[in-house]
């Protein structure tokens, strides 16, 4: 997408608003399925909570993606945009039975990940397929950030609880489909990432009847110059040999699964605000914008750095700014960053905006969440509109009979 097409986003929608690159998210599945492409049967299951618009989603399962849900209103969603059952896999952590149950009665592929809930669906449904996650418990070099599945996390089912896990598929007679992890930390390192994929297969050598074993994501783009990303192509010759000598020994041509979210859509994403003031204090300068965490939290939350851009002053002269935002409360953006002469009134671009940026926008200090637009074979298609004061009153309830105000009932008197 360029400049100006960003420009004119916001010219024909107004800011704040999310704008998605088709094009991008195109070429990152095309990306990901060419590094694969030795293994027989590929599946991607795209993550929705990254960014979960309906067009989006139609988007994906039109590249024949499937879909991964960690919710039943995901589910929902997923089944609305056009998605078949079969091809969303439902990857919930700590829900109830009732809502795994109501998952599969849509058709949806579960997968559970704590032997309580596996006990309990699999004596009630021994005849539903069920795939299970396991949590691998791999550090490397003691450093929680390359670590996958580390002991204490709340998801998965504990390795060492296999033979636990084994005497409740026995004794229920279930259907173990499918075996999966997704350890929820970035792979920076390949070896680290196959070391977990061979626990996985160690423990898809319990089972008989697999058709899928399902790596989880974990694919790390960049953010800023320098910052490391996963070598997928590596990873897709390496892992593609590893899988393709398992399924010759295991006697059966299983689905190799991912889970993508962030790889998928978040390079695709652009957030534009409008600079609503500058001010200089006696040590920063900040450019304060019309947006806050309430639109894009990932800064104040995980400390992730967007890169930000002067869209509407791209040969100025380079200063730095303190991008801040307007909601009554810290929300730093960026500290200490070189950007083109900022005006006011001018648009920024916050990059890597397509994944956990819209999904997790709130309407904290009562402001409208942003509009969406994606930009489809070069014109921008309206997805979600800003939101408007009713918005903020719908649901509520306002017991106004409650509260009279003292002096109106003074004067009924
Ligand atoms: C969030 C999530 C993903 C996606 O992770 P990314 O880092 O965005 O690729 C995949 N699988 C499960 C089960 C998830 O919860």
């Amino acid at each position: 997408m360029k400049r100006t097409d960003l420009l004119h986003i916001v010219q024909k929608h107004g800011a704040p608003v999310y704008a998605y690159d088709s094009n991008k998210i195109i070429s990152q599945f095309n990306r990901l399925t060419d590094a694969f492409k030795g293994v027989n049967n590929l599946r991607l299951n795209y993550a929705a909570k990254a960014l979960s618009n309906l067009a989006i989603l139609r988007l994906m399962n039109s590249l024949g993606s499937g879909l991964d849900t960690v919710s039943i209103q995901e589910v929902k969603l997923g089944l609305l945009a056009g998605f078949k059952p079969e091809s969303i896999i439902y990857t919930p952590n700590g829900v109830s039975l009732e809502e795994i149950e109501e998952a599969a009665a849509l058709g949806v592929q579960i997968n559970i990940d704590n032997l309580s809930i596996l006990e309990q669906f699999g004596a009630k449904h021994p005849d539903i397929p069920v795939c299970i996650r396991i949590n691998p418990h791999v550090m490397a070099g003691g450093n929680s950030n390359i670590s996958v599945g580390h002991i204490d996390s709340k998801f998965g089912i504990s390795i060492h609880q296999i033979p636990h896990l084994l005497r409740i598929v026995e004794l229920t007679n279930m259907n173990i489909n499918g075996i999966h992890m997704h350890t929820g930390s970035d792979i920076l390192d390949i070896d680290v990432f196959l070391y977990a994929s061979e626990i996985l297969f160690e423990t898809a050598k319990n089972f008989k009847n697999l058709d899928f074993i399902d790596f989880g994501s974990g694919f790390k783009v960049p953010y800023r110059e320098g910052d490391i990303q996963t070598n997928i192509e590596e990873l897709g010759k390496k892992l593609t040999t590893r899988f393709n000598e398992f399924c010759s020994a295991y006697g059966k041509d299983l689905t190799l699964a991912f889970e993508p979210g962030k790889f998928l859509v978040s390079e695709a994403g652009h957030f534009l605000a409008k600079v609503n003031v500058v001010k200089q204090t006696t040590s920063t300068v900040f450019a304060s914008v019309d947006s806050g965490f309430n639109h894009l939290i990932r800064p104040m939350l995980y400390g992730s750095a967007h890169e930000i851009v002067n869209i509407s002053n791209p040969k100025g002269r380079e200063r730095y700014y303190s991008v801040v935002g307007y909601i009554c409360e810290t929300d730093t953006f960026g500290n200490n960053r070189r950007i083109n002469e900022i005006s006011e009134g001018d648009i920024l671009c916050f990059k890597n905006a397509g994944a956990y940026c819209f999904t997790m926008a709130s309407n904290y200090n009562s402001r409208y969440r942003p509009a969406e637009v994606l930009w489809h074979e070069g014109k921008a298609y309206l997805i979600r509109e800003r939101e408007t004061f009713d918005d903020i009153l719908n649901k509520q309830v306002d017991q106004k009979e409650l509260f009279e105000p003292k002096k109106e009932k003074a004067a009924a008197k």
